[in-house]
């Protein structure tokens, strides 16, 4: 059940993904959900938690909007247009007026998408763990299970959990990435700041919505030592994540629907499965609470206005740098 592919045959399927959001499709509207989401979960936007609502309701809107990517993915273009929403709020909150560029190095990174043989290096790399550890990181990654549900099922303490992951993650990065590769992407070179280094930055990655990170949270988009670190090893969690199968691993849109009609039509095995996903997926319960507001309704006039109402600070940001810059340059 927990397979996105193999949801039934709908009508929607056959229209384009922008199409059948036009066309006020439920399904449509969960999938471009759940894309925007792991774009902020992918950039740990956990500051901006609040917001994500209205992230998500913008970029789908934008995407109706423009009619991005109709004739190509949908996806992909959802994740521009993300991250573009996600520039701003970033900049603002670690006062970033250095130049026009993006304010997050991580952004620069390739998504992991593009490489299988690291992908497929990292699955065999998981094979070879110890197997409860091997256990832990499909429930976590894979499964999507909240640290609590994994401690409860496999019978072992919540602390142990978190140090299989911490600890798995960094057996993996030495053994996943290739020399080449790791010294290829920064992380070895001459720093100036030395915070990432007094840091746990596998815990970090494990649990990096915790207050306690949260100078560091503040610190790093704004460093350029710190964001090329968490840049690399966020790289290494997305890996571990494909790895684990877990963008595949999600509830269909058909079962989330059920769900959200009172589970009509689901086992109640099914329906205990999928409460325990949305509790650990924020992918799946963000897309969750927007079906939730327009009752798989039409919804596109609406998110088309939220998209409208989207701030153009970004346009003024750049407005006033390049002021600044002909002013520099003025004979
Ligand atoms: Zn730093
Ligand atoms: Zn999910």
């Amino acid at each position: 059940m927990l397979n996105s592919r193999e949801g039934a045959q709908r009508p929607a399927e056959a229209l384009h993904p922008v199409d059948a959001l036009r066309a006020g499709s439920p399904q449509a509207l969960i999938h471009a959900a759940r894309a925007v989401a792991a774009v902020l979960v992918e950039y740990r936007a956990f500051d901006f938690e609040d917001r994500w609502d209205v992230f998500i309701q913008r970029a789908i809107g934008c995407a109706l909007r423009d009619q991005a990517g109709r004739r190509g993915d949908l996806t992909p273009e959802l994740r521009r247009i993300s991250v573009e929403l996600l520039r701003d709020p970033l900049a603002d909150a670690v006062g970033w007026t250095r130049d026009g560029q993006l304010p997050w190095f991580e952004m620069r990174r390739a998504h992991p998408a593009d490489d299988a043989e690291v992908t497929e290096c990292f699955a065999r790399e998981i094979s070879k763990l110890p197997e409860q550890r091997a256990l832990v990181l499909r429930d976590v990654y894979g499964e999507g299970r909240s640290f609590d549900q994994v401690a409860a099922q496999r019978k072992i303490p919540l602390r142990m959990v978190k140090r299989f992951l911490r600890e798995s993650v960094w057996d993996l990065r030495e053994r996943g990435l290739s020399r080449d590769r790791a010294q290829s992407r920064g992380d070895e070179r001459v720093k100036s700041c030395l915070k990432s280094l007094e840091l746990d930055l596998p815990a970090f990655l494990v649990e990096p919505h915790l207050d306690a990170w949260r100078d560091f949270r503040d610190h790093y988009p704004g460093c350029h030592d710190c964001s090329a670190v968490v840049s690399n090893w966020s790289q290494v969690e997305l890996y571990v994540r494909r790895a684990c199968g877990g963008p595949d691993l999600h509830p269909s849109e058909d079962d989330l629907l059920k769900l959200h009609r009172d589970g009509e039509g689901l086992a109640y095995g099914q329906y205990v499965a999928l409460m325990r996903h949305l509790d650990g997926c924020p992918l799946c319960s963000e897309a969750m609470t927007l079906i939730a507001r327009y009752d798989g309704r039409a919804y596109e006039t609406a998110l088309i206005r939220m998209a409208e109402s989207a701030p153009s600070a970004r346009r003024r940001r750049l407005q006033n740098w390049f002021g600044q810059l002909r002013a520099r340059f003025a004979p």
